[in-house]
């Protein structure tokens, strides 16, 4: 489903993704976990097609097409979700409005509106959201964990084949984390894989991944199982650089 291949990436000369693989297959939940500045964000930016980043070198595939040229409306159609590439706060548009501009960007024909209303009631029950909110203004005084709730209800809206969410460092709450995790589960069958991007291991008490990445100083160190994540909630990153950090 998506196989990324010897990736390197470069931000303003400075090399920062240094030969990175990886392969998630359909179905599979991979979490790619790893310290501050090991180059997780890059990583996301990267797949969501952010032109600041230079890519020198290495391929990223989906479905078998060429990543690297296609806009990123162009991967959202193919079933791409990139959580952060949508806009944070859009004056004047209802959360209502902007959902239905984004299911019906990425489908061949225009859902009904009986039918979009439907899906979006539906959805917002899923996520325990108060109708009312789909007639706020996108993001306009959100909190933070209502951003996530919305994020996480535009994912079901628009049920995408390969999910790739940047847990950003700077500390999701309780409930945020069980919102984004909510979300995985429900999608979670045969027909969606996800990457979930993290330095905290907490939120694999609630998403329980089928492959655990380990990625320090642009590359994956190490992968394995869900036993993996608990190793290194246990000993921590300390123990990944000393295992596997380089001398040079
Ligand atoms: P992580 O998400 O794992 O904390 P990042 O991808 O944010 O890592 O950062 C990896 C490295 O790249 C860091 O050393 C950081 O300073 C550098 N970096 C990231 N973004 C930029 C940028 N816009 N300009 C210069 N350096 C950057
Ligand atoms: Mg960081
Ligand atoms: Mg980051």
């Amino acid at each position: 489903m998506l196989k990324i291949d010897n990736l390197h990436v470069e931000i303003e000369g400075g090399e920062i993704l240094k030969g990175l693989g990886l392969e998630v297959g359909k179905g599979e939940i991979h979490a790619i976990m790893g310290p501050n500045g090991s180059g997780k964000s890059t990583l996301s930016n990267v797949l969501m097609g952010h032109p600041r980043y230079d890519v020198t070198d290495g391929t990223i595939e989906f479905l078998g097409e060429d990543v690297l040229e296609l806009e990123p409306d162009e991967r959202a159609r193919l079933g791409m979700f990139l959580a952060f590439q949508y806009p944070s706060e859009v004056p004047g548009v209802s959360v209502a409005n902007f959902l239905r501009t984004a299911v019906n960007s990425v489908r061949e024909k225009e859902l009904p509106p009986m039918e979009m209303y439907r899906l979006l009631q539906d959805k917002m029950k899923i996520m325990q959201m108060d109708p009312k909110f789909a007639e706020r203004y996108l993001n306009e005084g959100f909190s933070g964990g209502e951003k996530k709730r919305n994020e996480i209800l535009q994912m079901l809206m628009l049920e995408p084949k390969l999910a790739i969410m940047d847990e950003t460092d700077s500390g999701l709450d309780i409930d945020a984390l069980q919102v984004v995790s909510k979300g995985v589960n429900e999608l979670r069958g045969p027909e969606f894989s996800a990457v979930i991007i993290t330095h905290y291991q907490r939120i694999l008490r609630y998403i329980e991944p089928d492959h655990v990445h380990v990625m320090l100083d642009g590359r994956i160190v190490t992968s394995g199982g869900k036993d993996l994540a608990l190793q290194l909630e246990d000993k921590g990153y300390d123990w990944v650089r000393q295992e596997f950090g380089s001398a040079a």
